[in-house]
């Protein structure tokens, strides 16, 4: 048999370092990852000068390659799957996941057709149907889901779609230079994801209008009613809303249904952006935030932040697949197949060409954790951040800034906004746990989410303990 050497490792060689790294990412992710600082203690421009300043002109060993990774590279790596990660949102991760990583690496396949690939179509097609099923999202959401890279994309193609609508397709073929100037609206707190996509698609984020927030920040419909109305009197186009299920500061739910009525009454796209928290629609406990999704356009989660599914994988669905196809389709002679009619290209439903089989791992995360094994954890996490809240309400030292309904909470320390920064400072140096921060009524406030897979109990209450013996000495 010939062998084929991929630079200079043979299958020999491969067999064996992929062999070796699995062990290696077994290790860290049962035990290891606990004993590096979470947050990575280096300083900007660590890693560049210990870099050799040109690529090596001949092939390096594997032996040398992992060295330099683990001595230079691990040091500037932030520990996203420490069961001590409580910052952002979660970028959960699972060995079913990883797998399914591995073998859409090893396939190789770009399935931006149905032809190039159909069964990486298929699968996709089939693994988010089970979704709509499994999380009783509205059905008019079969055959119309399809795998983004991120909530942000997802995001933009629900925009280009509002924008074409209102427009009658023009700015697609003529460009968005005429015209009255199109409007989108979004909570206050929605993603800034929006506003760049604004940017992007010719509308401009001086045309994204942020809604304010009631006392649980979430989007008031009376407000979007009446800023709409305003910007039709004075001529404006209204094109789009986005609601959020969960928003990124302190996970408020904007009120899909009274928003949505909105949007009927005025016949506005309306997209729900449910980045994090849409993976509890899972469990039906949790599905009341969801009420009215099915007066949405378009929906997007991200099973890459909460649902064990590695990075990146959004699930976004549309009610209309026509209404993406005809925004975003393009037919070069290069690209046309003899079996385009009645099969999905995936390729008209996102903005890249190619795409990888991101299916697989979310295939084999359903299969291997099933619909239960899923919503156990996501039970686990909640039950976990409740608990939390409540031991920051009975301890006077603290204040609680919003409602917990899910795995955030939002704290702070009574004491001016310098002793909480220096309170979250103290603890990301110390390296044992990481926490990030938002403003909430003007406030400097910490948020805690609980998503990591490994996360239990007992690292909760370490964490806690941490925070308590943080706040000494803190005074201005
Ligand atoms: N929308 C919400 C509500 C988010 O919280 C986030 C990120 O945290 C995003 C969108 C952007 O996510 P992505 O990184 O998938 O674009």
């Amino acid at each position: 048999m010939t062998e084929h050497l991929h630079g200079n490792m043979s299958s020999e060689d491969f067999r064996r370092a992929g062999h070796a790294m699995i062990d290696w990412i077994a290790d860290y992710l049962d035990r290891d990852v606990a004993r590096y600082p979470v947050r990575s203690q280096v300083e900007p421009g660590w890693l560049r000068p210990q870099l050799p300043a040109s690529a090596p002109e001949s092939g390096e060993s594997w032996e040398a390659i992992w060295t330099d990774f683990e001595t230079k590279i691990l040091p500037g790596v932030t520990h996203w799957q420490s069961p001590h990660f409580y910052a952002y949102f979660p970028a959960n991760v699972s060995y079913p996941a990883i797998l399914g990583e591995l073998l859409s690496a090893g396939l190789g396949v770009n399935g931006m057709l149905w032809a190039t690939s159909p069964a990486a179509t298929e699968l996709e097609t089939h693994v988010l149907d089970w979704l709509v099923d499994a999380m009783d999202l509205p059905p008019h959401f079969k055959g119309g889901g399809v795998i983004q890279d991120t909530a942000s994309s997802a995001s933009l193609c629900a925009l280009l779609c509002a924008r074409e609508q209102v427009t009658g397709y023009v700015g697609v073929r003529d460009g968005t230079g005429g015209g009255a100037p199109l409007r989108a609206y979004v909570s206050e707190h929605a993603h800034s994801s929006i506003e760049k996509a604004a940017m992007i698609l010719g509308i401009g984020s001086s045309n994204v209008i942020a809604i304010p927030g009631d006392e649980t920040h979430a989007m008031r419909p009376g407000a979007l009613r009446k800023a709409i109305e305003q910007d039709l009197r004075q001529g404006l186009r209204p094109c789009f809303v986005c609601a959020t299920i969960g928003t990124t500061s302190s996970l408020a739910m904007d009120p899909v249904d009274a928003i949505g009525k909105v949007c009927r009454e005025h016949d506005l796209w309306l997209h729900v952006d449910a980045a994090m928290a849409g993976t509890a629609l899972i469990c039906p406990e949790f599905r009341a935030m969801a009420d009215g999704l099915s007066y949405a356009d378009s929906y997007c989660f991200n099973p890459h932040k909460w649902m064990f599914t590695n990075f990146d994988c959004d699930a976004f669905y549309v009610c209309d697949p026509s209404r993406l196809i005809r925004a975003m389709s393009i037919m070069p002679e290069y690209l046309k197949t003899a079996d385009a009619d009645g099969v999905i290209n995936y390729r008209d439903w996102h903005i890249p060409l190619g795409r990888r089989f991101r299916a697989l791992k979310l295939w084999f995360v359903l299969r291997s954790f099933g619909i239960e094994g899923i919503r156990a954890r996501i039970r686990e996490h909640v039950a976990l951040a409740r608990e939390f809240a409540s031991w920051i309400d009975a301890d006077d030292r603290f204040e609680r800034c919003a409602p917990c309904d899910l795995n955030l909470v939002c704290f702070r320390m009574v004491g001016s906004d310098d002793e909480n920064r220096r309170l979250m400072s103290s603890l990301n140096d110390a390296g044992q746990m990481y926490l990030t921060h938002t403003i909430l009524d003007g406030r400097f406030v910490l948020r805690l989410c609980i998503g990591q897979t490994t996360t239990t109990r007992q690292h909760v209450q370490q964490a806690w303990a941490w925070i308590q013996g943080a706040t000494g000495g803190l005074a201005d």
